[in-house]
């Protein structure tokens, strides 16, 4: 699997931006970035989106996204959510007021630009031959991480969240199958508070959680961080030494 760093932050600087990740080029995984940071050529061979919850880090840049997509000539792109997540986007983003509704306008090919498709946790489903399971973290709002695996490998997508356990129960379950974790670090040590107030991890409450997995050989890709805290989270990440962690680092592309 091939994943693209289009966001990696929880917030936005200039040249930090808001949490997206292109999967093998055909799936974003959340929303906070596109329009601005893939050319339109790769924008357009998007097929799917998965949301981990509607904060606006994660799914803000999705209505240009669909400015910039109703030239395709294709089919719908899928928009993956819990009911949840799906209404809030339907209901205060793409409204028709804040922005148009692009499951109510068609594309060059006459298809609907957007699909709402709406998911329940903890079942799989087979979208375009990535067999996906959205688990529930714990995070202010009901949030979603996701398990995605494509043949023989998986990785988990954490979503936002603080301590949790049943993503990290089922990561467990996929034993050695389980090839890379993209988890959430949002703040350094000194601001536990301030994290477990916003649902967020830091980088000691990121250990517990990678101890709940057991003995793993896959990486661990730290991404969320605030953009003002990295270099402290770098630091702290650092001392961490039973893990192969890395920061991801944005417009990167890992190889799983
Ligand atoms: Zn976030
Ligand atoms: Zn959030």
């Amino acid at each position: 699997m091939k994943i693209k760093v289009l966001g990696c932050y929880g917030g936005q600087l200039p040249g930090k931006n808001n949490t997206g990740f292109l999967l093998n080029e055909e799936i974003l995984i959340d929303g906070g970035t596109i329009a601005l940071s893939a050319d339109i050529k790769t924008q357009r061979k998007i097929k799917n989106i998965l949301l981990s919850h509607p904060h606006l880090d994660h799914v803000g840049a999705i209505p240009f996204f669909g400015v910039n997509v109703t030239s395709n000539k294709s089919k719908s792109i899928n928009i993956y959510g819990t009911m949840f997540t799906i209404n809030a986007v339907k209901n205060y983003i793409m409204n028709g007021t804040i922005w148009p509704d692009f499951t109510k306008i068609k594309n060059s090919a006459g298809n609907y630009v957007f699909e709402y498709k709406t998911i329940i946790t903890n079942k799989w489903y087979d979208i375009d031959g990535y067999k996906v399971k959205a688990i529930t973290v714990n995070h202010t709002i009901p949030t979603n991480g996701y398990i995605i695996g494509n043949g023989d490998k998986y990785i988990i997508y954490s979503g936002d969240t603080k301590e949790t356990d049943e993503i990290w129960m089922e990561g467990k379950k996929l034993g050695d199958k389980l090839k890379a974790i993209f988890v959430e670090t949002a703040y350094p040590d000194n601001l536990i508070e301030l994290a477990e107030k916003s649902g967020h991890l830091t980088p000691s409450s990121l250990y517990n959680q990678l101890k709940k997995l057991g003995k793993i050989k896959s990486k661990v890709f730290i991404y969320h961080m605030k953009p003002e805290y990295e270099k402290i989270i770098e630091k702290e990440i650092k001392k961490i030494k039973d893990y192969r962690i890395i920061l991801v680092k944005e417009t990167k592309t890992y190889f799983i």
